[in-house]
């Protein structure tokens, strides 16, 4: 006799941000807006922290969901500030905890650094400021960006990256994030899959990104998350495409930060176009 399967929709959600880090619903919140949107699993990948995973988990146990544990770490290659999604990780593995503990420090330097700079443009009490709109220790640009709107110093986060904090302006201190294959080898070591996120946010031209790619796979890079938030069609193919070129695992997450931006919510981005092999094959035993 056959057995009758129940098809349910599967919705995976696998990048996003709570107040562990630059994101501005508790874990627990955010959980239940994922829930809400019908995502079916779902993994937090904070910046440089795993401290939101513990509130996520117990939460998603009570609603149902499952929370694949996962990180959005800072690196660099060839001087460019890369970021590399771990999936499925190992919370406990003491190679990531030795690198998320110098993340912590980097991010509180750079800060400091961050808030010299504002000072010379006129902004005091930046630091403080910035902290205040950060949950834990974890300093990133969009809680300095929250507070240049708080004190009327641009009208939106938008602008204060636009005018103070983006790419080569004042408050954009170029950190020495660990190297690219550092922060691979970390994830890996935690049994975690390594996705390259948002590639085509860096600004590299498609020459460019297939270095960085073959790079990326050299060192144990299993991942490309092909399908993201606030994404045209046409970009999807490209990634589509590149993920085919390099046999990478596809993933796909909204990166949702804030709830009033309908573009980034959580689960709400494109399927996975059919040629892709979803990344969650790599942990899910069918
Ligand atoms: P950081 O982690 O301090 O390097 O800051 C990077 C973060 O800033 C990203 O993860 C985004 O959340 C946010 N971000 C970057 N560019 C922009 C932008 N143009 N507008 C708003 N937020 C941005
Ligand atoms: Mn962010
Ligand atoms: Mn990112
Ligand atoms: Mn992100």
């Amino acid at each position: 006799m056959g057995s009758h399967v129940l098809e349910i929709a599967l919705l995976y959600d696998l990048h996003c941000h709570s107040t562990a880090s630059d994101g501005v619903l508790s874990p627990a919140d955010l959980v239940t807006r994922a829930h809400t949107k019908g995502v079916t699993h779902l993994a937090l990948t904070d910046h440089d922290t795993v401290g939101g995973l513990a509130e996520a988990a117990a939460v998603a146990a009570e609603l149902g969901l499952q929370l694949i544990n996962g990180i959005e770490i800072s690196s660099q290659w060839q001087g460019i500030n890369i970021h590399i999604v771990g999936l499925n990780i190992d919370i406990k593995a003491s190679s990531l905890a030795t690198l998320i503990e110098s993340q912590h420090r980097a991010r509180a330097e750079r800060a400091e650094e961050i808030a010299r700079r504002l000072a010379k443009l006129g902004f005091e009490n930046c630091l403080q400021g910035a902290a205040r709109y950060a949950g834990g220790d974890l300093l990133g640009r969009p809680h300095f960006a929250r507070y240049l709107v708080e004190i009327g110093a641009v009208s939106s986060v938008n602008q204060a990256f636009k005018k103070y904090l983006g790419n080569g302006k004042a408050g954009d201190v170029k950190q020495g994030w660990p190297e690219f294959e550092q922060v691979i080898q970390a994830i890996k070591e935690a049994g975690g899959i390594a996705v390259l996120a948002h590639p085509l946010r860096y600004g590299l031209t498609i020459t460019k990104l297939r270095r960085l790619l073959e790079y990326f796979v050299k060192h144990g890079g299993q991942g490309l998350e092909v399908v993201s938030g606030q994404q045209s069609s046409n970009e999807t193919e490209t990634l589509v495409g590149l993920g085919e070129r390099f046999s990478l695992y596809a993933s796909c997450g909204s990166d949702f930060h804030v709830p009033d931006q309908p573009w980034q919510d959580l689960g709400g981005f494109g399927k996975l176009p059919a040629p892709c092999t979803p990344v969650w094959h790599a942990w899910s035993v069918s």
